[in-house]
């Protein structure tokens, strides 16, 4: 066999190294099927857009590049991201842009709020940059957006994913006076990849953060996610996930990593579906109420019905634990 590519000379390298098939180096799978996703088409998509556009909010759905839009926006799920578009930090697997933010938008509050109660939303999560420019880190800004959506939508649940107020002292406290109903913070990954995937962010900070919350509103659900296919082992995943339990975190999520462009961290490999299932079957048996590890798999996806979940969860571990 005459091999006339580089592509042809790596998928021969790839069967001569079966170890290697999956990583996206190799064309034979450099887009495994379980990865793939339909262009978004619906009609609700394109509503949920409009919306996103005329009343100015900025979605992760979008600065993300999210594998998931056309079906979380055909249900009309957005997740919102607050403080703009542009980040202080230079995390390594983000697309979001870095530099120097523009001030708050005073009216975003209420704005959101009237996005939420327009698409008549039962849950939402807000996400936003990080503002290590604020003195409080943001933590203001969430809780008036937590506010305004209590007012606008009163039966709406909420979800607030946060960065991590690192050197923002009373941060929690801001959070915690004006309560979500989920608190999410991402790990990410695990501490040895810290210094090149997340430089500006600190693990056992982050992992403080999720564990402060918790002490002040234990009833609260705590959620933190991670991202795989970087270089992980699974005994670091498994440590996270100790970790996490330690901090009393009830909800795990897992996803695989994809590179936003050629300039961020390089996918190290593909994770197959059944090492996911390893991986929710692991973090189930060290005692999250609740677990998604799939391939497509992000802190936003399906974050609704998961929410609903994790209520019948708990209902369910309190009424075990009364009839002991
Ligand atoms: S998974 Fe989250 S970020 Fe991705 S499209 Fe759905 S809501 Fe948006």
């Amino acid at each position: 066999m005459t091999l006339t590519s580089s592509t042809d000379r790596a998928a021969a390298a790839a069967l001569r190294h079966p170890e290697k098939r999956n990583r996206p180096d190799n064309p034979i799978q450099r887009k495994p099927d379980w990865i793939r996703v339909k262009a978004p088409t619906s009609a609700a998509y394109h509503e949920t857009r409009k919306l996103m556009r005329e009343l100015n909010l900025v979605t992760v759905c979008e600065e993300a590049a999210c594998p998931n839009i056309g079906e979380c926006w055909a249900k009309k799920h957005a997740t919102m991201m607050i403080m703009g578009d542009t980040c202080t930090r230079a995390c390594a697997f983000c697309n979001v842009a870095t530099g120097t933010p523009k001030p708050l938008d005073a009216m975003e509050p209420a704005n959101v709020g009237l996005s939420i109660a327009t698409l008549g939303l039962e849950h939402v999560v807000i996400t936003s940059v990080d503002r290590d420019d604020l003195s409080d880190g943001g933590a203001g800004h969430f809780a008036s957006v937590v506010q305004a959506i209590r007012a606008a939508a009163p039966a709406t649940t909420i979800e607030i994913l946060t960065p991590d107020f690192k050197d923002k002292p009373g941060a929690v406290e801001t959070i915690a006076n004006s309560p979500p109903d989920v608190f999410n913070h991402n790990l990410e990954t695990v501490p040895r990849l810290y210094p090149t995937i997340r430089p500006g962010a600190r693990y056992f900070i982050s992992l403080s953060l999720l564990r402060d919350i918790k002490r002040y509103l234990p009833r609260m659900f705590t959620k933190s996610g991670l991202m795989v296919g970087l270089g992980e082992t699974r005994e670091e995943v498994g440590q996270v996930m100790d970790d996490l339990r330690a901090a009393d975190v009830d909800f795990l999520t897992i996803g695989q990593y994809l590179q936003p462009t050629p300039k961020h961290a390089p996918i190290d490999r593909f994770v197959t579906p059944d090492e996911f299932e390893g991986y929710a079957a692991l973090a189930r048996g060290k005692g999250f109420l609740l677990v998604s590890a799939t391939p497509l798999t992000r802190s936003s996806y399906h974050a609704g019905d998961d929410f609903t979940k994790l209520r019948a969860a708990r209902d369910a571990k309190l009424a075990a634990t009364a009839a002991e």
